[in-house]
């Protein structure tokens, strides 16, 4: 990997909706930046996740905030709002087209949960999406990245073009965060404090109508 004797710049790339950002997502890209030797991490919160359509997702400002919020204190994580301001539907081949774009010389590593990585390699253009990064997906309880259909094509690529790896069990999801929000038990531990406290202070997750009480 060396070019003009300089190694090349190692950037992981974490997409996700972020709603809110929790401790088993930060857990991930710091262990996948440890294995990798990354020289950064960058979060990109999604515009308008088409995965998601059928439920009310957080306005993206707040999204963004709460990402800035929980790698603020870490010098190696940094957030984009490439997803957030391109307006449109976020496809992980148009994240990784604009990193592409802005770090031409860095080595680029996607990391997604092990279930979102399914879903990534069974929708979307293969052939590019390989061309861009390296795709790391991080096992969490609960979710076995089913290979089977994906198999035949796994062995037409390079052995390093995904790599599974796993991380401490934690059986944390954004949609459990939220589902406590909105019943008024704590979300202290799973998210870091300052996620906890933009919560309440924006009324985050709180069903409609009882908010303002
Ligand atoms: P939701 O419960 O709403 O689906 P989520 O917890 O999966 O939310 P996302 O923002 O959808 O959070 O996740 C962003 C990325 O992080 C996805 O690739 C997802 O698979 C991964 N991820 C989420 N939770 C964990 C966890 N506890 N450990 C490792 N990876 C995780
Ligand atoms: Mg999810």
């Amino acid at each position: 990997m060396q070019e003009n004797g300089r190694r090349r710049r190692k950037l992981g790339v974490m997409g996700g909706t972020f709603d809110p950002i929790h401790h088993g997502h930060l857990v991930a890209a710091s262990e996948v930046a440890n294995r990798f030797e990354l020289d950064e991490v960058i979060f990109v919160p999604t515009g308008q996740p088409w995965q998601k359509a059928d439920r009310q997702v957080s306005p993206a400002e707040d999204r963004y905030l709460m990402t800035v919020i929980a790698t603020a204190s870490n010098p190696r994580f940094s957030v984009s709002r490439a997803d957030i301001d391109r307006g449109k539907v976020t496809y992980t081949v148009d994240t990784l087209r604009e990193m592409r774009t802005k770090h031409p010389d860095a080595e680029l590593y996607f990391i997604t949960g092990a279930d979102a990585l399914a879903n990534i390699l069974t929708w979307q253009d293969w052939a590019e999406l390989f061309e861009l990064a390296k795709f790391v997906g991080v096992s969490r309880p609960g979710y076995e990245l089913n290979t089977d259909h994906l198999e035949e094509h796994l062995r037409d690529l390079p052995v390093d073009a995904v790599t599974m790896i796993e991380v401490p069990a934690l059986a944390i999801s954004s949609s459990e965060c939220r589902r406590r929000a909105a019943e008024n038990r704590p979300v202290w531990y799973l998210v870091p404090d300052g996620v906890v406290q933009y919560i309440s202070k924006r009324h985050l997750y709180v069903p409609v109508g009882v908010e303002g009480i």
